[in-house]
């Protein structure tokens, strides 16, 4: 059977702001090259050091609305006052090509995605405790109480919703929560299922011997 037959797996990663989701995620994708993540739209403006295209398409909201009208989204969201979006045209042909994909979206967009595609697998990524968390959304020690308080109470609704996920990961040790994000991606690839399409010509050579 050729690989193009097999559907890869869609990976669904959320995690409150402060957890280090970004970081583990662009580590899980140089650890292995054959995983692919989703660019996502957003109509939020783009922060120093982002690339149009690389971080995001950045766009705006009229722009964002016409999408939705022509249902470009596989799922969208507004996340706490600015739209973000999965384009599914990407996803589905990438997955199409045997390739795993990951999404790092918020819950709302999660709940769409496992409606949609409910073999997706979701993990969610917590840090150790609230204490280390408020400590990393106020390590700059340069933003104002209100803004820290605004991301401490979005980072809590976001974890309200840890439980709907397959699978936990806490970020103490980034290479323990690396390593635990790359064995939810290996085990994907080797269950029954997956592992009898692609080695279906393997497996019939076996079982017709003797
Ligand atoms: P940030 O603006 O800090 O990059 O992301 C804010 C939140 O939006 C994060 O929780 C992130 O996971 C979420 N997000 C990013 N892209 C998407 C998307 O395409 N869809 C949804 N639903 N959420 C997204």
């Amino acid at each position: 059977m050729s690989q193009a037959a097999v559907q890869g797996t869609l990976f669904v990663i959320s995690a409150p702001s402060g957890a280090g989701k970004t970081s583990l995620v662009a580590e899980m994708l140089r650890s292995d090259e054959t995983l692919g993540v989703s660019v996502s739209h957003t109509t939020r403006p783009m922060r120093e050091g982002e690339q149009n295209g690389v971080n995001y398409h950045f766009v705006s909201r009229d722009e964002f609305e016409v999408m939705i009208g022509r249902g470009d989204f596989l799922e969208h969201a507004d996340v706490f006052g600015n739209y973000y979006g999965t384009s599914h045209v990407w996803v589905r042909e990438t997955l199409a090509t045997g390739r795993d994909v990951i999404l790092e979206i918020d819950w709302q967009g999660a709940e769409q995605v496992r409606r949609l595609m409910p073999e997706c697998v979701s993990i969610f990524i917590v840090p150790p405790s609230a204490s280390i968390l408020r400590e990393r959304l106020t390590g700059r020690g340069t933003d104002a109480p209100e803004v820290v308080e605004r991301r401490l109470a979005e980072a809590a609704e976001e974890c309200r919703h840890a439980g709907e996920f397959d699978y936990l990961v806490v970020n103490d040790q980034f290479e323990v929560a690396l390593a635990d994000l790359l064995a939810i991606t290996r085990t994907q690839r080797l269950r029954m299922q997956v592992q009898q399409a692609r080695h279906s010509a393997v497996l019939a050579g076996l079982s017709n011997q003797g």
